[in-house]
């Protein structure tokens, strides 16, 4: 089956006794135990397990072709998950511009309690190779990178991986698995920020973490969704699996509209540069066109102008709202630098665009208003 169908057939029976073509959103915390007693697969109390979370994770695991998911309260609480599977002690190798969320857990949380983290410029493999020490154990992907979409070559990463015993994390929020299978490439784990286009309507935080393989260390990732309790609730998996149905077709839409609205950026007089990866003048658009099959609703661009003249653009928009996050239905842009703080490595003139699923020329429109 295609990604489509699968999208909008996956997921509906599991823990749907009544065979409702829609399965009900089930708020129960806790499960009649069987007169025999408890058997392994029954459920039991829902922060372990609920039929709205195993739809949920099955379906993300089936559209990312992993083997298994688990779903997480926020995209950062899946991030953790993954990274407190490791050891103190252990070596991380990410990207110098990763999620600034992201890189604030790792900073914050994740150095105090032991992991040594290594931000570094990840469009070069020879630099990744460079950084690589004896206790090095993963290599954190994100591409496009955010907000410098900033393509890194993910079978040139695999390959160095696999050949160092080291394990690879995709995080892959930006291109859904509609436009990038980072597990067909070879990587280990997946990454969602179900926040972004799974929720896809700026209603809901989640996050999710897909295994290629069941394997120990995906076990380690589910104890900590289990026991260390960041779980979604049964109302938000119900959504996520119900936004998903459409997760194709609204990408179709985020990518159709992007690519236009990029073509006429890189026309505007105003415009000093666009980061878009379907752009053929992109540096990584080569690679880009080689892992990706549809580049996205993310367009980074760069003022000819100072951060001033860059937040009077982005505060001069009538539909396009102003606003932090992407996925969303509604166009949406900030001054990335300014909700970045302090640490961000962003260019202070780059405006950072979620293009939405209005019809494009309205979008064309309110930036050509915004850019008078
Ligand atoms: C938003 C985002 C996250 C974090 O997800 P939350 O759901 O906000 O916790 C991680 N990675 C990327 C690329 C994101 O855009």
């Amino acid at each position: 089956m295609r990604f489509e169908t699968k999208a909008i057939h996956t997921g509906l029976k599991l823990g749907n006794p009544s065979n409702a073509i829609i399965p009900p959103i089930s708020p129960s915390t806790i499960y009649e135990i069987d007169e025999t007693g408890y058997n392994e697969n029954d459920l039991l109390y829902s922060r372990l397990d609920n039929p709205n979370r195993l739809q949920f994770e099955h379906l993300i695991s089936t559209l990312e072709n992993g083997e298994a998911a688990a779903a997480f309260s926020s995209g950062i609480a899946a991030a953790k998950a993954i990274l407190t599977a490791l050891r103190p002690g252990d070596h991380i190798v990410l990207p110098e511009d990763v999620y600034t969320g992201n890189r604030n857990m790792v900073n914050r949380i994740m150095a105090p309690w032991g992991l040594e983290p290594s931000f570094i410029d990840m469009t070069s493999i020879e630099t990744i190779e460079a950084h690589i020490q004896p206790n090095t154990k993963l290599i954190w992907i994100e591409t496009p990178s955010n907000p410098l979409m900033r393509i890194t070559d993910i079978r040139a990463v695999v390959e160095l991986a696999k050949s160092r015993n080291l394990l690879t994390v995709a995080d892959n929020t930006w291109p859904p698995p509609v436009n990038q299978l980072p597990l067909e490439l070879g990587v280990d784990l997946v990454l969602h920020s179900t926040s972004k286009y799974f929720g896809g309507h700026s209603d809901i935080i989640g996050g999710a973490v897909i295994a290629k393989k069941y394997d120990d260390f995906f076990e380690r990732i589910r104890l900590n969704q289990q026991i260390g309790g960041a779980v979604p609730s049964p109302q938000d998996c119900w959504m996520l699996s119900r936004s998903t149905r459409t997760l194709a077709y609204r990408m179709k839409g985020h990518n159709e509209h992007a690519s236009k609205v990029a073509a006429y950026l890189i026309a505007h007089p105003r415009i000093a540069d666009v980061y878009y990866p379907g752009i053929a003048t992109h540096r990584g658009h080569e690679i880009a066109k080689s892992q990706m099959r549809g580049f996205g609703g993310m367009i980074s661009f760069l003022v000819d102008g100072n951060q001033e003249a860059s937040i009077k653009i982005v505060g001069s928009s009538k539909l396009i709202t102003r606003a932090t996050s992407l996925g969303g239905v509604e166009s949406t842009w900030e001054h990335r630098q300014s909700s970045e703080g302090k640490d961000s490595i962003t260019p202070e003139n780059l405006i950072r665009l979620s293009v939405g699923l209005e019809h494009p020329d309205d979008i064309i429109e309110d930036l050509d208003r915004a850019l008078k």
